[in-house]
């Protein structure tokens, strides 16, 4: 897809790895709807002084009517929603043993059912469309799991369960859905984990240091750049993990 006047929902974007792939995707023309929690005017306005048109849309991912607003709004202000990115996220770690029902529910809520929620309302426009290109933000523990991290690698596997039999229903009308699946990136996500926890992860990857949100942003623009691949997922781990 070339994204020249196109139009890129990005979920969880007003910093980290959503605020990375918003800009990156407005260096190539397109226009950007941040979604999160919070949306400071300053992120509006440097992606508007990139020469695009962004509009923000406060609204919880994990509540089905306000998820469905972010897509009625994109469309509105931009006339078509072409690029979805999944990228909303949290996590609660914990030990099995210490994890609260609750730190379980609201990462699966928000992980998960925010994927379902996002995918549901954009598929319907881009199904009208014929046109569109879907990319979830995963994670390698979905792949291997990780101590402290049952409820979020659950989600971040259902995740890449959503990706794949979303391109299998969406294909014939020409909707991509690939899956990105970083490793240690330098976020404010990561930034609260303790000096311990960073040195382990660190050295546990081959490329010896950690990835920066604009390595995962790559990814997510050679996913919508390209209409031939779909149900794919693209590790960006420095070479973390290897299948
Ligand atoms: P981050 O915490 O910096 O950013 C996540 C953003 O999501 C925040 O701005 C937050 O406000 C927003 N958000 C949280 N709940 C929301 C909700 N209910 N509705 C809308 N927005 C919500 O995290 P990040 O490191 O930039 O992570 C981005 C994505 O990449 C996440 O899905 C994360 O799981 C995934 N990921 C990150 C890493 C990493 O090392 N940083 C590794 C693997 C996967």
């Amino acid at each position: 897809m070339d994204l020249k006047g196109k139009t890129v929902v990005v979920t969880g974007s007003s910093r980290g790895i959503g605020f990375a792939i918003a800009k990156a995707f407005a260096a190539k023309g397109a226009n950007i709807v941040i979604n999160d929690i919070l949306v400071p005017d300053e992120a509006i306005n440097e992606i508007k002084a990139m020469g695009v048109g962004c509009i923000g849309v406060v609204a919880d991912v994990s509540d089905f009517v306000q998820s469905e607003e972010i897509i009625k709004k994109a469309k509105e202000e931009f006339g078509s929603v072409d690029v979805l990115v999944n990228n909303a996220g949290i996590t609660r770690d914990c030990l099995l043993l210490r994890m609260k029902e609750k730190d379980f529910d609201d990462v699966i809520r928000i992980n998960l059912k925010g994927t379902f929620n996002m995918t549901k309302h954009a598929s319907k426009v881009m199904l009208k469309q014929r046109r569109g290109a879907i990319i979830n933000l995963s994670s390698v523990v979905g792949l291997m799991g990780n101590v402290g991290q049952l409820n979020y690698s659950a989600s971040k596997a259902g995740v890449l369960g959503i990706t794949k039999s979303a391109a299998r229903e969406l294909g014939g009308r020409g909707i991509t859905c690939n899956a990105i699946a970083p490793g240690f990136i330098k976020t404010p996500m990561t930034d609260v984990l303790s000096d311990d926890v960073k040195s382990a992860m660190l050295a546990q990857i081959p490329l010896g240091r950690q990835g920066l949100p604009e390595d995962v942003a790559k990814v997510a623009l050679f996913f919508a750049e390209n209409d031939y691949i779909t149900g794919q997922v693209v590790n960006c781990d420095g070479g973390m993990v290897m299948q």
